[in-house]
């Protein structure tokens, strides 16, 4: 799964992209490889019943804890399978990405693993809580940008000039490979899973997952976006790559503007269900899920668990996993969580 820098290609879809990456779709076996690699850096995160959640819909739910990862998110997972596969000529040079946060995040803890520097381009606005997260890692940050895609822009156009590697957030192998390990493990500890539900921004979870749990075991695999942010939900449905013109969520970790062209291709082979919710449902399912398991989750890991009542008749009596995929809620959202009646 290297990455050679020889051939130079066009963007599939509306991104900025790299002009050396491998779009090359994954496969199962790329996840299985990924598994082979991510052992040395990662633990196996925990697969724990929620007696709560189970109890309210009469099913077997259970929580799979990817939120105790370091950095807290799943995103350590596909970032550090990419470092461990790119070329070594980039590992002097550097890594570098676009985030809000959770990406940034692990690109510079994984960067401290391959002894390589990681830049993260953030933009304008973004918390000083989150600067910091980056920094304290070794992450050099440069705030560039007016939205996510500028500081996008600005990332893969300082990787061309500098000879750094720069990350995609969803058109790279080694993402969707890495994010989709922790369906293995699902499926390893409960292969009788029927139902599994994940969130979608890039759609790492929804391919990733595709392409591990529901090739392996007879789960049907279901995302779910924001509906103030559907751009991939719409993608998914027609087929098109049509960006959308503002991304604004309380889920602020899948605000992606722009269908990426290699998850997508996976979840419309292989993902079985896609839905969206309202930023209501997403504010509340953060306070059920704290008042009642005090797990704290993020905007961008809600979905699933907003769209559980819709799906009350079709999880019925059948075992379901839905991934925590990340706690990092910005301090200024607590008040928010807390405040839901
Ligand atoms: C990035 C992220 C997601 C969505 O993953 P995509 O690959 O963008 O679809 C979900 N939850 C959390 C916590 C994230 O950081």
């Amino acid at each position: 799964m290297s990455s050679p820098r020889t051939e130079r290609v066009e963007s599939p879809d509306a991104s900025t992209i790299f002009a050396y990456h491998d779009l090359t779709p994954p496969t199962t076996a790329d996840v299985y490889r990924a598994r082979g690699t991510l052992g040395e850096y990662l633990p196996r995160t925990p697969l724990v019943r929620s007696d709560w959640l189970s109890e309210a819909y009469d099913a077997e739910i259970y929580l799979k804890r990817e939120d105790v990862l370091p950095t807290g998110s799943f995103k350590i997972r596909g970032i550090t399978t990419v470092l461990a596969n790119v070329d070594p000529e980039f590992r002097e040079r550097g890594v570098i990405t676009a985030s809000t946060g959770n990406y940034g995040r692990a690109l510079a803890k994984a960067a401290q693993w391959f002894d390589t520097e990681a830049i993260v381009a953030v933009p304008e606005g973004t918390g000083r809580n989150r600067i910091d997260g980056i920094e304290r890692l070794g992450g050099r940050v440069e705030v560039v940008g007016d939205d996510y895609d500028d500081s996008a822009n600005w990332a893969a156009e300082e990787a061309e000039q500098e000879g750094y590697r720069y990350v995609h957030p969803g058109n790279e192998r080694g993402v969707i490979a890495g994010t989709g390990t922790a369906g293995l493990e699902i499926a390893d500890e409960l292969p009788e899973v029927d139902v599994v539900i994940g969130p979608i921004g890039a759609g790492s979870i929804g391919a990733g997952y595709s392409l591990s749990v529901g090739a392996v075991t007879d789960a049907t695999v279901i995302g779910v976006q924001a509906a103030a942010v559907d751009a991939a939900y719409r993608a998914w449905q027609t087929g098109k790559l049509t960006p959308q013109a503002e991304a604004n969520t309380f889920a602020d970790g899948i605000a992606a503007r722009v269908p990426y062209a290699l998850p997508m291709g996976v979840m419309r082979e292989r993902m079985d269900e896609m839905y969206t919710v309202s930023e209501e449902a997403i504010v509340e399912a953060i306070t059920r899920l704290f008042r009642e398991e005090r797990i704290l989750m993020e905007g961008a890991c809600a979905p699933p668990f907003a769209i559980l009542e819709t799906l009350r008749e079709e999880i019925e009596g059948r075992t379901v996993a839905i991934p925590v995929t990340g706690r990092n809620l910005p301090g200024e959202k607590l008040a928010d969580v807390l405040s839901v009646e």
